[in-house]
């Protein structure tokens, strides 16, 4: 039997903090304890977040910690042709549908309701648009992102995430479609992962369904609080793994912090 593939899978739009730290620590420890495999992976298909020196400080932050992966490191953006063929593959089969709404326009036409990333359920206005428009309209050169058809899916995750958007605008990609992608690419059976992207794991099952590929074991761990009790987030400005390094703390005061002494 092959081993067991884990992953660690930052995307590059801030300093890692201790959070990240701790998600990396176990999953290493896992395929360590598993006999098994551990690769890094660069998640920066959102170009207008990503910046080269938080993906350099990604493989500087990790090794301080004493990690070690395998190389060479997936890194996403090098990979939109394999994401655009899922794509071409999920509207070949009806499961994805061209959506042309402006923002504005989605708002306007929103359900009750907003899915985990906070985006309001989609009306469905360009689901309803005969196939030979749609290919047309793209062919025009018209802007669009890819939406999932939920209603043909007849999946649970409907009701969580209406049809949620699977590549953005001109992005030809999302963190969904590329995620997914990748697990079953690199072989990965073993997807360990903060609570924070528990309710995505359904939508990650459906897209494995309808693109026939195997779903991992799926694994939430608990995120980590800060001193007020709130989750350490880059948005939230908390303190990064290089400014602790900065300030003199040591790698292995981390490490025994986070329970890997
Ligand atoms: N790239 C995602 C993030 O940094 C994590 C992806 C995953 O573990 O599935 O939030």
């Amino acid at each position: 039997m092959s081993p067991p593939v884990f992953r660690f899978a930052p995307s590059p739009n801030g300093y890692l903090h201790l959070g990240h730290a701790y998600s990396a620590l176990l999953n290493a420890r896992m395929a360590d304890e598993a006999g098994g495999r551990f690769l890094l992976r660069i998640e920066d298909t959102d170009r207008t977040r990503s910046r080269p020196e938080f993906v350099q400080q990604i493989f500087v932050d990790l090794a301080w910690l004493g990690l070690r992966w395998e190389e060479p490191v997936r890194i996403q953006s090098e990979h939109f042709a394999d994401y655009r063929a899922r794509l071409d593959r999920l509207w070949a089969a009806g499961a994805i549908y061209p959506c042309f709404c402006s923002r504005k326009q989605v708002l306007a036409e929103a359900r009750a309701g907003r899915d985990p990333e906070g985006q309001p359920h989609y009306g469905g206005t360009c689901r309803q648009l005969p196939r030979a428009e749609a290919e047309e309209r793209m062919r025009r050169g018209e802007i669009h992102g890819w939406r999932l058809d939920m209603a043909r899916a007849g999946d649970a995750a409907a009701a969580v995430w209406g049809d949620a958007t699977i590549a953005k605008f001109n992005v030809g990609s999302s963190y969904h479609i590329a995620v997914v992608t990748d697990d079953a690419l690199q072989g990965v059976t073993h997807v360990v992962r903060g609570k924070d992207l528990e309710a995505a794991t359904p939508l990650h099952m459906l897209l494995q369904r309808l693109l026939g590929l195997p779903s991992p074991f799926y694994r939430h761990h608990e995120l980590l609080l800060d001193e007020r009790g709130e989750k350490l987030s880059k948005s939230a400005g908390s303190t990064s793994l290089r400014e602790l390094r900065e300030s003199g703390v040591t790698s292995d005061v981390v490490r025994r912090r986070l329970g890997f002494a």
